[in-house]
């Protein structure tokens, strides 16, 4: 019997059609590919539909100046805003300025803060950035980031904070916990630390819109891009959104 030699394949593997789509950049109806990041034309879309949807977007926290506003930051870290506009309604009346917070007791101000969490080190943060501001700074918060970063509890986020709300001076762009989620949705960013994701933003955002981006990411993200479950049914960035977060 005549052995039948078998013919070596011409052409590659067949691979399978899930493997292809994988290692394909998937497209939006607008063309921008998964993985290539932000590109100018894309950002000024995104903060065109920004401004759109939420054009006078502020800080939540109530303050009458940049010095409320200060505590009023240190207060909200682990708390809502609206539980620190609470706090603040009785403790701003009874501490006015930079000097009685900084005299303060300890002991009192722990018990009026307690509501809104880790109050024994946000009573030596506040008591200790108001001694700087009165004994350093002539009793005014400072203006510049270098300055304003040698309080005592003020890091970047609460300075930027400070800066472009209460001052209007954009040194930074504020990263909170939803700036830091939706600036890797929309792929703004591959990082996750927020000192990173804020040089990022400081590239890629024209300057004049620092403070008004951040706020504005903020609504979004307490209102529509929520952690667990976003709407993006709701979503006005859907389109330049690729996000694997997406849940349409
Ligand atoms: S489409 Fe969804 S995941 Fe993307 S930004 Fe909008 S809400 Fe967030």
């Amino acid at each position: 019997m005549t052995k039948i030699k078998k013919k070596k394949p011409t052409h590659a593997p067949r691979v399978p059609h899930q493997q292809v789509s994988a290692a394909r950049p998937r497209k939006t109806a607008r063309g921008f590919a998964f993985g290539k990041g932000p590109n100018p034309t894309r950002i000024q879309t995104i903060l065109a539909k920004l401004d759109e949807a939420y054009p006078a977007a502020t800080c939540a926290l109530q303050h009458e100046n940049p010095f409320q506003l200060l505590i009023s930051t240190i207060l909200s870290a682990q708390c809502t805003d609206e539980r620190v506009n609470q706090v603040t309604a009785t403790l701003f009346p009874k501490y006015p300025d930079a000097k009685s917070f900084a005299y303060a007791n300890p002991a009192e101000l722990e018990t009026e803060i307690r509501p809104t969490g880790f109050f024994r080190n946000k009573t030596k943060s506040i008591i200790g950035a108001s001694k700087k501001i009165v004994e350093d700074f002539h009793g005014e918060v400072p203006k510049t980031m270098e300055e304003i970063l040698t309080l005592p509890g003020v890091a970047r986020k609460t300075a930027n904070v400070v800066l472009g709300t209460g001052f209007g001076i954009a040194s930074g762009v504020v990263v909170d916990t939803h700036v830091q989620r939706l600036s890797q949705r929309l792929d703004l960013t591959k990082h996750t630390d927020p000192k990173k994701i804020e040089q990022d933003l400081m590239k890629e955002i024209p300057q004049d819109h620092w403070i008004l981006f951040s706020h504005q990411l903020i609504w979004h993200g307490r209102k529509v891009c929520q952690a667990r479950k976003p709407r993006c049914l709701e979503c006005n960035l859907e389109s330049l959104c690729y996000s694997r977060d997406k849940t349409i």
